[in-house]
């Protein structure tokens, strides 16, 4: 039975089928070999395995069936040698196993190297629910059910992965996770958590503009014009970040029209020209300007788009906005325009939410910090450190970023070392999988 090509629901059927509400695979720490919880798995364990795009040795992917919502919830866990896996929980759709497999995957290793270039002693991870057909994942019951769903499963893992906010989640879906579990973050500022995280990494990302500024001898933000795709959350602040450093104009392009008409009515008689645009359009990365800035989605710096772009430099909050990096990173390096990768620019949104069992700080210094021009691990001088490897060795920003990732994340966290691994030796020792029966 060929599970990787299936549809997440034929998937959660073959589970029930095999009496399953839970499944893993796990990479084994001795022999480096893909372990599966249960036969049914053979596919996926042997297609990840021949895979080395997306799964790089990560240290487990975890499956339940929620047990409220029958929705298929997962957690991917890279590596959590510098503390337990961090990063948001995605609830989307995907047309295949394999897809939903994927995102899972590639997202928890960009989280690693999020945390890692920004000095956290978090891992990196990733959550992602499927939305079922025939269900509307708007509704307010269904997703109640589905958080609290994903919170149990949280509470299962032990603490291995540590959950919070992300694309298609909001606070409130963070406290209904809360309700059910102690890991997660990004929970409203009422209860205790840090609440929003897109004016902290709006913040950051500017930071970074102004360093690949600096290190292009191009001087400050001050008189440029910045183009961005998105007016949502993140550019909101972005707008207002950028206009308080006298940009000369912000160019801004949204499919949503009441995003439009929000940010029209909020930054009247300003520099900002907010434009309404079709659902998958890309125009607004021709636009003729300094700056590019991505803030809505994945996978836009590609084949087609980058022949197009007239930015010099390319910095955003978007995730993963090279379609594959490698190719994609290059082209953009040829062209001559300057690319400072996502993980690097968005860091304040998992900054921001990380460590907020630790309580809540008032302009916390330990947050702040990493937007100060000094800081060494801060945004402006890490990036600065890239941008310097880079030109070094000719290779791309995204190369040397990647490479300075993976060189921190072999160092474990100071006080509880590799204890990630000792949770997850644990869910399979004590059969984890085979607590819950369909
Ligand atoms: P958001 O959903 O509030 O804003 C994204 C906006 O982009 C939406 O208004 C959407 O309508 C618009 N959009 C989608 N496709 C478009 C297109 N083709 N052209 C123009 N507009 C389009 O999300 P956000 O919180 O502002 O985050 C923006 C991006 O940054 C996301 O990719 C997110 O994953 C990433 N990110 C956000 C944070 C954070 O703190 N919010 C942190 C790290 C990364």
């Amino acid at each position: 039975m060929d599970l990787w090509s299936m549809t997440t629901d034929q998937f959660i059927e073959a589970l029930e089928g095999a009496g399953l509400r839970r499944a893993y695979l796990v990479t084994d720490p001795e022999t480096g070999r893909l372990e599966r919880s249960h036969p049914v798995l053979d596919s996926v364990a042997q297609a990840m395995s021949a895979d080395s795009r997306d799964y790089r040795a990560h240290e487990g992917v975890f499956f339940e069936i929620g047990q409220e919502s029958g929705h298929l919830l997962s957690a991917a866990v890279h590596s959590t040698r510098r503390g337990q896996a961090a990063g948001g929980v995605r609830f989307w759709g995907y047309p295949t196993l394999e897809s939903f497999i994927r995102d899972g995957l590639r997202l928890a290793r960009g989280m690693g190297h999020k945390c890692a270039l920004a000095g956290l002693w978090w891992g990196g991870g990733k959550g992602v629910v499927a939305r079922r057909a025939g269900k509307d994942h708007r509704d307010p019951e269904l997703r109640r059910a589905v958080y609290r769903d994903y919170g149990r499963f949280m509470t299962g893992l032990r603490g291995c992965y540590v959950t919070a906010e992300d694309a298609g989640t909001t606070t409130d879906d963070m406290a209904l996770i809360f309700s059910t579990t102690r890991h997660t973050t990004c929970i409203p500022q009422n209860l205790g958590g840090s609440g929003n995280p897109s004016g902290p990494t709006a913040t950051g990302v500017v930071v970074a503009m102004e360093a690949a500024l600096h290190h292009l001898g191009l001087g400050s933000l001050e008189g440029k014009t910045v183009a961005m795709q998105g007016l949502g959350n993140v550019s909101t602040f972005m707008v207002r970040e950028l206009l308080d450093r006298q940009v000369k104009a912000v160019i801004g392009a949204e499919i949503d029209e009441v995003a439009v008409a929000r940010v029209k009515d909020r930054f009247a008689g300003t520099g900002l020209e907010a434009r309404l645009v079709p659902a998958g359009d890309s125009t607004i990365l021709a636009e003729p300007c300094d700056v590019l800035a991505p803030n809505a989605v994945g996978a836009i710096l590609n084949p087609e788009t980058i022949p197009g772009i007239q930015a010099k430099v390319i910095c955003g909050a978007a995730n993963n906005q090279l379609e594959e990096s490698g190719r994609d990173s290059l082209a953009l390096k040829d062209r001559g325009i300057f690319y400072v990768p996502d993980f690097l620019a968005n860091r304040m949104g998992i900054v921001n939410c990380a460590n907020e069992q630790y309580g809540y700080v008032v302009e916390d210094p330990a947050i702040q910090s990493h937007l100060e021009r000094e800081t060494p691990t801060g945004v402006f001088q890490r990036s600065l450190e890239v941008f310097k490897r880079a030109e070094a060795s000719g290779r791309t920003t995204a190369q040397e970023a990647v490479t300075l990732a993976d060189e921190l994340m072999e160092e474990p966290h100071p006080i509880w070392g590799h204890r990630g691994q000792l949770i997850i030796n644990g869910l399979v020792k004590s059969g984890w999988d085979k607590e819950l029966k369909s």
